[in-house]
């Protein structure tokens, strides 16, 4: 069923091309359904990791590129500007933290993150500190494969192993502890405090995912860990970014994580579900503030621009996007998936092999006690009828926004029964 030629010579994202893990060929999408070359139709749990979140060839995405595409495909930004890019970022304005005021298009999240990284230690330089060049971050984060966003990520379930001395050396602290759902532990914030405290000389920023650590463990952690980071970068002189690319556009349950805490932060980075799934665009925001300084600073100038930025494909659905995520009330639509997750997804608590279960907004988490075994488990997944890609010891779903009740109960039935069977231990537990 894998294609030979994909087999032999395609690359897939960490595979191995001596045993590389099968490959499912994929004819069309269209809503919440992938359709393989086979005829199978799969129901999607991934939203194509966690970008299509109005699912797949939507007729009014698919206008807004075509409609572009009449007018240009793509125009240098470089002394150029257009609509899209103009309108969009309008939009992101009125969405994104009142504080921030000037938006860097780029191309992937991992591109918006190093930008956010390069304009931290551009700020610092024009402000006559140009020791303060490193960063601090916590454990399980995970921001991209770029090599200094690969340098924020965790360390150990992160590539520094592999990559070793060529990684800049981070200061890491450990992963929030408290869960978002249960009670503040002050000690959380103790070794963030510390390493603050004794290094925030030479540290630029605080990067961190706010509130749900997303490919570093699926992690919902407390809102007060957030107030009390960034009251902790206002005493010591370090700017807080906050990578909302997994979080945004309404993921959990707020338009972007922040307003669970309310916390703004001095430098964002949004991607993912920018284009509702449709190609690669990523926006790195900041305030007057930051933007101005590094503006100042001898450089004047700030040092990035990448040969695909403000793509006007990308920009115009985009903005059509995000427009029909404003639209709707999309609050109501994610409370809907998220009681569906919680109503179908809690009981499988009680298998001695699941650790915990979780949900927020349209994030549904069933992590296991052990690594699950991935080609067997997608292997099934897909002769079920449904998409779902685990990784480590989690097994978990981002849906679409547009999956429909019977979809979603059809997708949490069947991936619990995989779950259930998993180890043929306590498979009647929940029956
Ligand atoms: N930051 C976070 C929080 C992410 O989840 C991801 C992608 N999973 C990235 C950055 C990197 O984005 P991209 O894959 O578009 O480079």
């Amino acid at each position: 069923m894998t294609d030979p030629f994909d087999l032999e010579h395609i690359w897939h994202p960490y595979t191995s091309m001596l045993n590389p893990l099968p490959t499912f060929k994929v004819k069309r999408a269209y809503g919440a359904t992938i359709e393989l070359e086979d005829g199978r139709a799969l129901v999607d749990g991934m939203s194509s990791w966690w970008c299509a979140i109005h699912g797949y060839n939507h007729p009014e995405l698919n206008q807004a590129v075509t409609d572009q595409l009449q007018n240009m495909a793509h125009i240098m930004f470089g002394g150029l500007t257009h609509e899209p890019a103009i309108e969009l970022g309008k939009l992101l304005l009125k969405i994104t933290p009142p504080s921030l005021d000037k938006i860097f298009y780029a191309d992937s999240g991992s591109v918006a993150v190093e930008v956010a990284l390069k304009m931290a230690v551009q700020y610092w330089a024009a402000l006559n500190k140009p020791e303060k060049t490193n960063f601090i971050t916590t454990r399980s984060g995970y921001h991209g494969d770029t090599w200094n966003a690969m340098s924020v990520c965790d360390p150990v379930t992160g590539m520094h192993q592999i990559f070793g001395t060529s990684l800049p050396n981070r200061i890491f602290v450990p992963a929030p502890q408290s869960r978002f759902d249960g009670e503040w532990n002050p000690q959380d914030i103790q070794q963030l405090k510390q390493q603050i405290e004794q290094h925030h000389h030479s540290i630029a920023a605080l990067i961190i995912e706010p509130i749900v650590q997303g490919a570093g463990g699926m992690r919902f952690y407390h809102p007060e860990y957030l107030r009390q980071a960034k009251a902790l970068c206002e005493q010591y002189n370090l700017l807080l970014i906050f990578d909302e690319i997994a979080t945004g556009f309404g993921r959990t349950g707020k338009m972007f994580a922040w307003e669970h805490a309310q916390v703004e932060p001095d430098i964002m980075c949004i991607g993912k579900g920018l284009t509702g799934g449709y190609m690669t665009l990523s926006a790195t925001l900041t305030t007057k503030q930051v933007a101005e300084s590094i503006s100042r600073g001898e450089a004047g100038v700030f040092m990035h621009g990448p040969t695909f930025m403000a793509n006007p494909l990308a920009c115009a659905v985009a903005l059509r996007s995000t427009q029909l995520l404003v639209e709707q009330d999309w609050q109501a639509n994610i409370q809907r998936i998220e009681k569906i997750l919680t109503e179908q997804l809690t009981d499988l608590a009680q298998l001695d092999h699941v650790a915990d279960v979780r949900v927020l907004g349209a994030i549904g988490v069933v992590e296991l006690t052990t690594n699950v075994d991935m080609k067997t488990l997608q292997q099934q997944f897909v002769e079920r009828g449904i998409w779902v890609r685990p990784f480590g010891k989690l097994v978990y779903v981002m849906p679409p926004y547009v999956i429909s009740d019977d979809e979603l109960h059809y997708l949490l039935a069947q991936m619990s029964e995989v779950v259930k069977n998993m180890q043929g231990v306590n498979a009647n537990v929940l029956a």
